[in-house]
């Protein structure tokens, strides 16, 4: 069973091995192979064997030396294999298991990835995209066939009813969402982040998260807006967004801050980009986008339309 390491992680890589030579496949040759390379142990923390068996390589505290200049803050898992027909069905169910997983573990805040999307490289071969069932931005649409928790994200019938005092899974997964601290127990600092989100929503800010409330925190975010309707953007609607955030909303905040890659993904650049923003308005050059940088960008970009 997946636990979640302490180091924050947004991104999962799949990666071959790029061998079909059945003496290959055992953990303890590709650490050697590491070794050779110069790592300190095995790159990847999980290798996946034809038979579908999984072994663990390095620990999932330490940062994986897998896609290089794109390890931080990723797990890497690598199949035995080389030809694209000589993977096994194993291998994929595996594969699929240990990402549901993940991507529970994570409440599906965290986007799966082929080594070929940061290198150039084919690795992994095989058409992970499909057999993960990813979007474009890399989320995970898979089911496990294993076992996994009540606290499943993307369903929303599971909903339960939380307010101030409350502990367990369920506030670990509003504390997720809302982007605080995540303790388990509902405290002053995630009150007041259910507020401020109730109060953008144009709901009765109370401390109550009602099933309106889980709705509103699981939708996909922003999925309609276009680059053509930006005066007709509400504030109310736009997310707090911080590096390893996606979707929509990113792909705006990219197209405002001029971004050449329109990808939807907050990264290391984007990152970079809001904090030099953040700073020509003399506010504290952090990473997170909240309404009132949301606000400084669209006040920017209408002046820019008008001029
Ligand atoms: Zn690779």
């Amino acid at each position: 069973m997946f636990e979640k390491p302490k180091r924050t992680v947004n991104r999962v890589f799949v990666h071959c091995s790029a061998s079909d030579k059945p003496e290959d496949d055992d953990i303890e040759v590709i650490r050697q192979w590491h070794l050779a390379r110069g790592f300190d142990d095995v790159g990847y923390h999980f290798f996946i064997h034809k038979s579908g068996l999984i072994s663990s390589g390095r620990p999932l505290e330490k940062i994986p030396s897998a896609q290089e200049s794109h390890n931080i803050g990723t797990i890497a898992i690598c199949l035995h294999g080389y030809k694209i027909e000589n993977f096994t069905t194993a291998q994929y169910n595996a594969l699929r298991k240990l990402c549901a997983q993940i991507n529970t573990a994570y409440f599906a805040r965290i986007s799966f990835h082929g080594h070929c999307e940061v290198a150039d490289k084919s690795c992994p071969i095989f058409n992970y995209v499909q057999v993960l069932k990813l979007d474009k931005y890399g989320s995970f649409g898979g089911t496990s066939s294993g076992s996994t928790t009540p606290s499943q994200a993307n369903n929303n019938n599971d909903f339960v009813e939380l307010n101030y005092g409350d502990r367990g899974e369920m506030v670990k997964r509003l504390q997720t969402l809302l982007g605080v601290k995540v303790t388990g127990v509902y405290d002053d600092a995630t009150l007041k982040k259910v507020k401020d989100f109730k109060t953008q929503h144009k709901l009765y800010p109370s401390g109550i998260v009602t099933k309106q409330v889980w709705e509103l925190l699981n939708k996909p975010i922003l999925d309609n807006i276009s680059s053509n309707t930006q005066h007709a953007i509400d504030i109310n609607t736009l997310p707090d967004l911080q590096q390893g955030s996606r979707g929509s909303a990113v792909e705006l905040l990219q197209r405002y801050l001029f971004i050449t890659t329109v990808d939807g993904i907050f990264g290391p650049k984007v990152a970079q980009a809001v904090k030099k923003f953040k700073k020509s308005y003399n506010l504290y050059p952090s990473d997170i986008v909240n309404r009132q940088v949301w606000q400084l960008l669209l006040n920017q970009n209408r002046k820019r339309t008008l001029a």
